[in-house]
Formats: C-alpha cells, structure tokens, sequence
C-alpha cells in the first residue's frame, strides 16, 4: 500500500506530529506518551542526545548544552538583528560561521562541537520520525511540515534542507494559520461563504490570518505576524520584574550565572502559566542567594497584566493593521480562532474579544495541537494511501512579504514588483531598462522584503536574462 503521509508541528517551543486515518485525525505521542514534544536538545557532556521534556530537565544545570528556540536562528544571518537579540538571553554560545551563518557551540566529551540551526533542526525531525514509526509499527517517509506565515524564502529552504536530511520528503510546507483554520473547517463543513481570522501567538511566534471559504475553496486573504513575539517575550517581562527584586532587595544579581538565568526563567514560565487560571502566585527561589535560602516573590494577576500589556496590545495593533491594510472589515469575520499556547492567558482571549466588539471567540480547536492536526488533513490530502482517502480543499495562499528588485542603478531604492498580499500564483510585467546599449545578456537581483531601503531587504537571488537583443543598431540610426 502506498505511504502514510503525517504531518508535523514543527514549532518554535514545542512539535506536535498528527496523522489523519479513517476519517480522523489522531496525535501521535513521543515514546515518554507526551502529546506535544518541546523543541529543546540537550546535548550531554557525555556525548548523549536527549530530546524533548527530558532534554529540559536534564539541562538545568548545564543550560549551556540545551539547545532551544532553533526556530528563532534558522534562515537568518549572523548579524541580523532580531538574531543578535535572542543571543543576549540565550544561555548557549551562538559564533559566526566564515559565511556569516550562526553556528551553536555545544561542549560533548570535551570537544566542542558547532552545529548549524539546520542540523539542530534535523536531529529534532529525526527523533519525531523515530517516535511516529514506534508508534505506527511502520517506516514514516513523507510529511506535510507547517511553518509560520510569515517565513521568508531563506527561512522555508533550511526547513525543507533539514528535513531531507532528517529522512523526510516534504510534500508541503503549510502555513500554520492556514492549518488552524483547515481544522476548524473541517470540523464545521458548510457550503456558505465564511471568513475566519487565525490568531497564534505561540512561544516564539505572533501569526495572525484570515481565510475565506467558499464550497471546496480556502483563500488566503492576508497574512501578517512577527518573528519575534511570542510567550518567551512575556516570560522575560516576568524574568526582568524578578531579576530586579533579587538585585534590590537581596543584593545579588542573578544574571552573572546562566545557571541562574535559565532556573529563573523557568520559574517564571510557570508562574505565568499559573496566572491564566489563578488570580495570584508565588515564585519560590531555593538556594540561590546565600543569605536568604528561601525568597518568596509574590505576583497578582493584575501585576502580571500590566507588566505584559504592551507586547499584548502589540499582538492586537498587527492584527488590526492586517485587517486594515487589506481593507477586511472586523464585521465580516464570523469566526474567531485561536491557536498558540499563549492564547490561553485570559487578557490575551479578553484583548481579542474586545477588538471584535465582544465577539465570542472559537473554543473548540485545541490550542495546542491544531496546527499539527490541520497540517495532518493537509498530508491526507496529497496521500494516495486509500486509509488516508479525504475530500479535497483547495487553498489559495497569499505572497507573505514583497519581491522586488533594484529601482535606479544609482540608489538603493527597492522597487516592488509584486506586493505583499498578492493571491498566489501570480505573474507580473516589468520594463528593466539596459544602460549597456551593446550588451546581449542582462542581469537583475531579486529581494525579499518591506523596506523601501533595498539592502535592508533579503536579497533572494540574481536573475541572468540571455539572448537580449541588443539596443546598439538602435542607437546608431
Ligand atoms: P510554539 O508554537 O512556539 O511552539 P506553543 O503554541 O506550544 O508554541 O506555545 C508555547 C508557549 O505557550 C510557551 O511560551 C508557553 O509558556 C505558553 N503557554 C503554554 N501554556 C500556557 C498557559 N496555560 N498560560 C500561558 N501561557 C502558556
Ligand atoms: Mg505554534
């Protein structure tokens, strides 16, 4: 019989694999029956790789070799930015590569060993193709893999590379609002027109989309997000607020240790967690400062919310500048769904609600576990394996970010040639004007991006047109 196809979750904080069978879509547990797995490798001094929850526990104390948060270096350089960014708070040592690509150092059987995010992203595939063919008793080959809607080309090539790599054909890589909302569609099949808005706000990630579906049809409408936004940024609100209690109060300052840094910022994780069901907690430090055993922080929900509302209202300005920019009507969305384990903190469910003049938002999709649920349907879709036999959805999928080129040989301006937010496929017609009167080829370079600065933009590639017909006898007339 010909092969399964699962699909995968490859998420910035935590992976989920699903598979959709004889008419439903079940998730396939790691080998410790965990349903969602973290994306978190540890890389033990004695040579040992240890994935997942295990991987988390075992590296408190030596976070330097757990690895997590690959999501955030893949596809990018080594001095882009928001990259350098995440490097302050990462307690792994992160170099430059000769091409200026990141590389992780990881210190197993006293060598130190340097691994691209590409590689930490295959062995991380490897380990979740090795638990889905425990699980299903069969060799695993194909996937449908989701990715933010957001990721640029560079970002979509390192996934698909490290997942050849990993043993996988890749038969599509989803976006993962698009997988949300394919779940959501799925479960309420109607042949009427319907919009839907995709709000995810995960641990790395803020994507947010709305689709529209008529009969067998899903379109993208707009997609926008940021790379940068996610429940990691709300844990370091918390890690500041405690890191400033412990500097002013006891005297001791907990960011010279990244034992420390990393034990705290779990801490905080959970008493995050903790405040979307209780209205006060108290983060407990052991141990840590020797004048005082025991530290007791405590923390109302309100302190927590109004410590958090700026990244809060960020997440609420992209989603209203989306809507704007494609000029979608807030009234014209009849559902709300919501993905991402950030999403389960109530001000954030309130915020959204609030933006749609209190519109009840979808509570049926879970959470957690949609996007690897929707990217599931999607593998189904492309199998031809007869156990996996579903009605087809076609999605029409939106260009993330703008393609352009140069505008004038003599500055930098970028000129867009096809817009962000473009129904795909698409084409377009440019005149590119040759100096060179005599020349027969012609060459042009391709970016990726929003600034009207062209060398802020990713450059993607260069084009060479050959057999141009020369302007020379032109000229001469
Ligand atoms: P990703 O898509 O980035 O892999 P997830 O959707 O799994 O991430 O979400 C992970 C994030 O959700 C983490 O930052 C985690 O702390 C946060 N999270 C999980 N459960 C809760 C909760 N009950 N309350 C608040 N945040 C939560
Ligand atoms: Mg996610």
């Amino acid at each position: 019989m010909d092969d399964l196809v699962i699909g995968i979750d490859l998420g910035t904080t935590n992976s989920c694999v699903s598979l959709y069978t004889e008419g439903k879509t079940k998730i396939l547990e790691n080998a410790f029956d965990g349903r969602i797995t973290p994306s978190f490798i540890y890389f033990s001094p004695d040579g040992e790789i240890v994935i997942g929850e295990h991987g988390v526990k075992m590296s408190v104390h030596k976070p330097e070799n757990g690895i997590y948060e690959m999501k955030r270096l893949v596809g990018r350089q080594f001095d882009d930015p928001e990259l350098q960014k995440s490097l302050k708070y990462f307690p792994f040592k992160v170099t430059a590569s000769p091409s200026n690509l990141p590389l992780v150092s990881v210190k197993q059987k006293s060598a130190i060993c340097k691994k691209s995010p590409q590689e930490l992203y295959t062995v991380l595939l490897k380990a979740l193709k090795k638990y889905t063919e425990a699980k299903l008793e069969e060799t695993i080959n194909k996937a449908v893999i989701t990715v933010p809607a957001y990721f640029n080309v560079a970002q979509k090539e390192v996934t698909l590379e490290a997942a050849k790599d990993a043993g996988f054909t890749v038969l599509k890589l989803l976006n993962e609002p698009t997988a949300a909302a394919l779940v959501y569609y799925f479960e309420n099949d109607t042949d009427k027109t319907h919009r839907s808005l995709v709000y995810d706000l995960g641990g790395g990630t803020f994507d947010v989309a709305v689709l529209e579906k008529r009969f067998e049809n899903i379109q993208v409408l707009c997609v926008a997000g940021d790379t940068q936004l996610g429940g990691h940024d709300i844990d370091t609100c918390l890690l500041n607020y405690v890191y400033r209690i412990l500097r002013t109060q006891y005297g001791y300052d907990p960011e010279a240790s990244s034992d420390d840094k990393r034990r705290l910022r779990l801490k905080c994780e959970d008493a995050k967690k903790e405040l979307s069901t209780v209205e006060s907690t108290v983060i407990t430090i052991n141990g840590m400062v020797s004048k005082h055993p025991k530290i007791k922080i405590s923390l109302t929900k309100d302190e927590f919310e109004a410590m958090t509302d700026h990244l809060f209202k960020k997440t609420i300005d992209i989603l209203d500048e989306c809507l704007r920019s494609s000029k979608i009507s807030k009234r014209s969305i009849q559902e709300i769904i919501l993905c991402g384990g950030s999403t389960r903190i109530p001000k954030i469910q309130k915020l959204v609600s609030d933006y749609f003049d209190g519109k009840q938002l979808n509570k049926f999709v879970n959470t957690s576990e949609c996007v690897a649920e929707g990217a599931a349907l999607q593998a189904a879709m492309l199998s031809t394996n007869r156990k996996q036999k579903i009605d087809e959805l076609r999605i029409v999928n939106v260009l993330p970010l703008s393609i352009g080129t140069w505008g004038h040989s003599l500055c930098h301006d970028m000129s867009f040639l096809i817009k962000r937010g473009t129904k795909l496929p698409t084409s377009v017609t440019h005149v590119f004007v040759n100096t060179e009167t005599d020349e027969t080829t012609f060459t042009f370079d391709i970016y990726e991006g929003e600034r009207l600065d062209l060398r802020k933009n990713r450059y993607l590639g260069t084009v060479l047109l050959t057999d141009v017909e020369s302007a020379a006898p032109f000229q001469k007339k």
